[in-house]
C-alpha cells in the first residue's frame, strides 16, 4: 500500500544555506540546523516516509562534482543515522535553471519520481520547505499539506498550507494537525 511521506528541501531546512549564490560543495561545509535530527525522527515515528528533495544547480555550474555532492549526502546520511533517522530516499535535481528540465522545483518531478520509486501516496504526504518555489512543487505534486519554514522578511506564501519558524516547529504542529485529522475521519466514518 502506498505509504504517506514527508518530502524535505535540505538547504534551510535539515542544514544552514550557503550564502546566496554558493553551494554546499564538501562534507566539512555541512552543519545541520539545530533540532532538525530529532524533528526528523519525530516525522519517521509518526511513520512518514522521509524523502529529501533539493535543488543543486552548483552541479550543473560547474561548481561541484555529482561526486563532491554525494560525498556532502554521505556526510548528511551518516549524521541523521546518529538520531536514528533513516531517509528513505534522497533526490536531487542538478541542473541548470535555464535548461526548464522537469525535476528543479519549483516544477514536481522529483516528487513524482520519488513517488513511483517508493510507492508514496501523495495525497497524504506534506512538503515542508523554506522558499516559495517548495511550496509549489508540493502543490503541483498533489501534496496534501505543505509547511513553509519562513526566514525573516520573507513576505506570505500562497501555496503554503501554514507557516512555521523552524522544522522542529513544523513537526510539532504536523504531529498535532495529523492526529486531529486521523480523529475527525474516524468519527466521520461512524
Ligand atoms: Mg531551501
Ligand atoms: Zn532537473
Amino acid at each position: 500500500m502506498p505509504r504517506p511521506a514527508a518530502f524535505l528541501d535540505r538547504d534551510g531546512v535539515l542544514n544552514r544555506s550557503a550564502p546566496l549564490h554558493q553551494y554546499i560543495t564538501s562534507p566539512k561545509q555541512l552543519r545541520l540546523l539545530p533540532g532538525a535530527g530529532g524533528a526528523l525522527r519525530n516525522l519517521q515515528d509518526i511513520g512518514l516516509a522521509l524523502v529529501v528533495v533539493t535543488n543543486q544547480q552548483g552541479v550543473g555550474k560547474g561548481e561541484m562534482t555529482l561526486n563532491d555532492l554525494d560525498e556532502v549526502h554521505q556526510e548528511m546520511t551518516a549524521r541523521l543515522a546518529s538520531f536514528g533517522v533513516h531517509l528513505d530516499g534522497l533526490y536531487a535535481c542538478t541542473h541548470l535553471e535555464s535548461a526548464g528540465c522537469a525535476c528543479r522545483k519549483p516544477r514536481p518531478g522529483l516528487l513524482l519520481r520519488a513517488a513511483a520509486e517508493l510507492d508514496l501516496a501523495l495525497g497524504q504526504s506534506v512538503m515542508i520547505g523554506d522558499s516559495p518555489a517548495d511550496m509549489e512543487a508540493g502543490a503541483a505534486a498533489g501534496c496534501g499539506t505543505r509547511v513553509r519554514i519562513l526566514r525573516p522578511g520573507d513576505a506570505k506564501d500562497p501555496y503554503a498550507y501554514v507557516v512555521c519558524r523552524s522544522l522542529p516547529k513544523a513537526v510539532r504542529w504536523l504531529a498535532v494537525h495529523r492526529a486531529a485529522e486521523a480523529t475527525a475521519t474516524s468519527i466521520g466514518k461512524r
